[in-house]
């Protein structure tokens, strides 16, 4: 396995859409390895494939002791009104805010072997942490869902952070170990822990 490197706000990559996947190959598979290994060094709870440069349309989560792959996933339902919960992205670290999102989702995906499946009524982190991997998956970032005034102040604190990036990629470092996993600080917020 190796660690991908995460592409940032400001690479085009992230406001694509990205394309179904129709068949799983060994390579699929080795970059579902890559993506998670990436993800638990990163500290997230989650990954989508334009993250990482990639347009294939499948994700990876690992929230509320939940591990998933999600390929071609749609959301089925929605429901439980929406709730309010604060998010981070790995894509725009450092920058946090409230987000509005449906309080349960059912999601319909594939996993690594094609087989169909269903997460019913995915609540809280998971609920969430579904939510903003999908919308990766069609170009959309958390910053979008914030009102004019939150979308501003978050891109104040980006100008800051993004000159940590200087081409809009995110090396992590080699040789890291996975972390320990950490439930309380991963229930702060959606890609990204809170440090
Ligand atoms: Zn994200």
């Amino acid at each position: 396995m190796s660690l991908l490197d995460i592409h940032v706000l400001g690479s085009p990559i992230l406001r694509q859409d990205t394309t179904r996947v129709e068949h799983i190959t060994p390579e699929l598979r080795r970059l579902v390895d890559d993506m998670f290994e990436t993800m638990e060094v990163a500290k997230g709870v989650g990954l989508a494939a334009p993250q990482v440069g990639r347009s294939e349309r499948l994700c990876v989560v690992d929230a509320d002791d939940t591990r998933l792959v999600v390929i071609n996933p749609e959301i089925v339902h929605k429901e439980g009104g929406i709730v309010r919960g604060e998010e981070g992205c790995l894509s725009i670290p450092e920058v946090y805010a409230d987000v509005d999102r449906y309080a349960r989702v059912t999601v319909r995906a594939q996993d690594i072997d094609g087989t169909w499946y269903e997460i019913e009524q995915a609540a809280n982190l998971l609920g969430r942490c579904l939510q903003h991997e999908i919308d990766h998956l069609h170009g959309r970032l958390f910053t979008d869902r914030l009102s004019l005034l939150k979308r501003r102040a978050a891109m104040k604190e980006w100008d800051y952070e993004k000159t940590k990036y200087p081409k809009t990629l995110r090396v992590l470092p080699v040789g890291d170990l996975p972390p320990e996993k950490d439930a309380t600080k991963a229930a702060a917020s959606t890609d990204a822990a809170r440090p």
